[in-house]
This record gives structure tokens, sequence and C-alpha cells, in this order.
């Protein structure tokens, strides 16, 4: 897929005010710093577009921007736990379990990981929420510019291990990218292509 056209939509913390349009929608979740605005300008050829949503005020909001008119790339803030009871349950931030779960459009999530480092909790707790709530999701791992071949097949089998070991029958899909030297760009943007074919085609 070629990108012809990248624009800002608008930034809201509201999952009713997302834009009506029935387009198919592509979120992007990660920690911070995991490397999700650089991922986002590596995948629309723009140099700052999600810059837009890193501007202060903005890094808690559900930023909507629209790609060759047809699809929305969503660029989820970061997630990490809320804490709602009493009891102190831990739980994600609510506008993002929200969006996921009142999100009819969305076609796949695409929990970003970073590739060097051992799979964290909160991330691992995070694909399990979606699991439960049957998100269809895949993971990107990033910054993989930063090891070796055979360092980057260790550190995804890890990852993968340590899925099967916990809740997960099968691996979810996913991913190896970097934004320094675009790995992974075509990839995943034939991925999207692909997934857009079906959705128009199911319209029609
Ligand atoms: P965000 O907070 O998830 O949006 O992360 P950023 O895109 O702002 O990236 C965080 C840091 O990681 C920055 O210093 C980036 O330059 C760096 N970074 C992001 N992606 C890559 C990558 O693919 N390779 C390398 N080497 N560094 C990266």
């Amino acid at each position: 897929m070629k990108i012809k056209s990248a624009d800002f939509v608008m930034s809201n913390s509201n999952v009713a005010n997302c834009p009506k349009d029935h387009l198919p929608e592509y979120a992007f979740i990660g920690r911070s710093n995991v490397g999700k605005s650089s991922l986002i300008n590596m995948l629309t050829q723009r140099k700052s577009l999600a810059k837009t949503s890193g501007r202060p005020g903005k890094t808690q909001l559900i930023n909507h921007f629209k790609i060759n008119e047809n699809w929305f790339l969503v660029d989820l803030p970061g997630y990490g736990y809320a804490r709602v009871s009493k009891k102190d349950k831990k739980t994600f931030q609510k506008y993002i379990t929200d969006y996921f779960i009142e999100r009819r459009q969305l076609v796949c999530a695409f929990v970003l990981i970073d590739i060097r480092h051992e799979p964290q909790k909160v991330d691992m707790e995070f694909l399990e929420w979606m699991g439960e709530n049957q998100i269809p999701f895949c993971m990107i791992f990033t910054k993989a510019d930063k090891l070796k071949p055979k360092a980057i097949e260790n550190h995804v089998n890890a990852y993968i291990k340590e899925l099967l070991e916990g809740v997960w029958e099968e691996a979810p899909n996913y991913f190896v990218t970097s934004s320094t030297n675009g790995m992974g760009q075509e990839e995943l943007l034939s991925f999207i292509d692909e997934l857009n074919t079906n959705f128009f085609k199911a319209l029609t």
C-alpha cells in the first residue's frame, strides 16, 4: 500500500466522540517510550504525524488520523494501571478499555513491545485483557535494529514461550519492526491493506 495522504482528524477522551465514519480502524498502543510515535511516522512516511499527539495535554487522548481517505490509524496513549476500587483492584485506564470494547470499526489493534526487554508484567496483563475481551490484535516488536538477527529470534521466542506458559493456547500474530531502518513496514502495510479489502468486501 502506498500512503497518499495522512491527516490528523481529532483527539478526544471519549469513545462516543470518535469519528462516525464507517471506515476500518487500526489502533496502536504500548507503554510510553516503546517507539509508537516513531513507528506511526515510519508507517505513514511522515516525519512528525504522531507528534501532533505528543504535544503536552494530548498524551491522554485517543488520536484519529485518516489515511488514504479510507482507513483510520488511531494513536492511543501509553497504557498503565488505573486503581479503581478500595481493594486496590488494578485495571487499565477506562477510556482505553471503553475504546476497545465499544469501537465497532476496530479491525485490529497493534500492541507494541520493545524487543530488547524481558516480558514485562503490565504488557502480559494487557495482552491477557485483550484476549479475555476478544479484541483482535497483533503484537509489534519495536527497535529490532538494536539487536542482531539471532538475538531478535531469541527475544521473540522468549516472549512467545512466556505467553504460551500463561493463558494463551496459541501465540498471537506478530511483526518485527524498526523505525530506524524500515524493517516490517511493507509487511504491516500489506497486512492492513488485506484487512481493508476484506472489510469493504463484507459491506457489499
Ligand atoms: P513513544 O513514546 O512510544 O511514542 O516512543 P518514541 O517513538 O517517541 O520513541 C522513544 C525513543 O525510542 C526515542 O528516543 C526514539 O528515537 C527511540 N526509537 C523509537 N523507535 C526506534 C527504533 O526503531 N530503533 C531505535 N534504535 N530507536 C527507536
